[in-house]
């Protein structure tokens, strides 16, 4: 399947060779048709999946590629919404569709908080064919009447389980009421809760659903590597893995937000090159932590959850799980950062007694056998016991449907283009896939 056979016009064909995708991903091979159609869709698929382009090639088609010219004269009046629960994705999925759009006369722009309204009010005057928005800076321009969603002929809900989690769904049914009922409503989730699946039906016409990977899935061409340590010698165990390669890119997930300041400063006073990532940060030092990352004068990010889902950070090789995650569904959002792509990547979890419970968790989550090693010198007081029988409460089975993971601030920053050429190899296809069912 090549991306000329999803019927895509010669002017995108051109941007996404110049992307260097060479075929279409599962998602894409799968959504790209029908969204061409016209026809409502809902789409089951995580990030990494090349979920971006399989709503922007389509998107972009049916308003530019193949459209008559605009009529000359009157104000530009927005025609495609993409809604997105953090300032990150947002700016993601704008530069994605930037790229994709390259040769194509479209206007195009980002609304979100923790940034001036002005510029925003600016770009929306002059008048914009595309808005890439997360729901509470939107409303914000509804209230003040400084966008104008009366044109809008397609919508994209992107991470819309996400959204719901971050209780953004007040705001988005107050945007849904405020576009045209005539339009084509894309929603794209990792998961299909029922509050969902009620989205659907209240705001969707017969949409066609479409699931690529199964959920909770992690890319096969992840290692996931658990080393077992004493709580109180993390952070020591931490650098000396850092310290054994400190030229490669790493992304560690801390917990809380105070949690991820102090071994940051720990890190950086220990002459690693770090920034910290989390929702307490203004806006401009998570946009330039995220950017000192991408363009690598950072070498280690710690972030909160916040950084854990949508985030396509090229070429990331290593995450590692300085706390497990409360959740054990979140594990595979985080290490969703690696191995994009079909790139290599590795999964470090430290891991102390006291979270023997949630590694338990994950590996009954993820199906598949993760490594146990000690590292020399820093074995643990007490060993983890993985096949102890939990009767903790919050072992139980639950439907992961309904996993909540902990509110986050929107955020925002920026990300990195993906210019180098490369072949899907198929995150979709990985084998050993697992599911979420507990
Ligand atoms: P997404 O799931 O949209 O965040 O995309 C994940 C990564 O895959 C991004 O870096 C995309 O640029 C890349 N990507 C998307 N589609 C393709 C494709 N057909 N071939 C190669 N890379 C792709």
């Amino acid at each position: 399947m090549s991306f000329e056979t999803l019927g895509l016009s010669p002017v995108l064909l051109r941007a996404l060779t110049e992307q260097g995708y060479a075929t279409p991903t599962p998602i894409q091979e799968a959504a790209i048709p029908v969204a061409l159609s016209g026809r409502d869709l809902m789409a089951g698929a995580q990030t990494g999946t090349g979920k971006t382009a399989a709503f922007a090639l389509p998107l972009l088609e049916r308003l530019f590629a193949s459209a008559a010219p605009a009529p000359a004269g009157g104000k530009r009046k927005a025609r495609a919404l993409i809604l997105t629960p953090t300032r990150e994705l947002a700016a993601q999925v704008h530069e994605s569709l930037r790229g994709y759009g390259k040769h194509l006369r479209m206007h195009s722009t980002q609304i979100f908080g923790g940034v001036g309204m002005g510029p925003q009010m600016d770009a929306l005057r002059r008048g914009v064919d595309v808005i890439v928005a997360t729901p509470g800076r939107l409303m914000d321009h509804m209230e003040r009447r400084t966008a104008d969603l009366s044109g809008i002929e397609i919508l994209v809900l992107d991470e819309a389980d996400r959204m719901l989690d971050m209780g953004f769904l007040p705001a988005i049914k107050r945007i849904l009421a405020a576009l045209p009922k005539q339009r084509q409503t894309m929603l794209f989730s990792a998961t299909f809760a029922d509050e969902i699946k009620q989205l659907a039906t209240q705001f969707m016409r017969d949409p066609a659903e479409i699931q690529v990977a199964a959920r909770n899935s992690v890319a096969a061409t992840v290692t996931h590597r658990v080393h077992p340590v004493d709580a109180s010698r993390k952070r020591d165990l931490l650098l000396h893995l850092l310290a054994a390669d400190s030229r490669r890119q790493t992304l560690v997930f801390s917990r809380t937000k105070h949690g991820a300041d102090k071994l940051c400063t720990f890190l950086e006073k220990s002459g690693l090159r770090t920034a910290a990532i989390h929702g307490n940060k203004s806006q401009g030092a998570r946009t330039r932590a995220l950017k000192e990352f991408k363009n690598g004068k950072v070498t280690v990010l710690v972030a909160t959850d916040i950084a854990a889902r949508g985030l396509d950070i090229d070429q990331l090789p290593i995450v590692v799980n300085y706390d497990l995650p409360m959740v054990a569904e979140d594990y595979v959002h985080r290490i969703g950062r690696t191995g994009r792509a079909g790139a290599e990547g590795l999964a470090i979890s430290l891991v102390s007694h006291d979270e023997t419970r949630l590694l338990r968790d994950i590996r009954r989550m993820l199906k598949q056998d993760i490594a146990i090693a000690n590292v020399a010198g820093y074995e643990p007081e007490r060993a983890l016991n993985l096949d102890a029988h939990s009767s903790s409460p919050s072992s139980r089975p639950r439907n992961p449907n309904h996993a909540r993971r902990p509110h986050h601030t929107p955020s925002k920053g920026h990300a990195a283009a993906n210019k180098q050429p490369r072949q899907w190899q198929g995150r979709g296809a990985s084998a050993g896939a697992a599911r979420g069912s507990r």
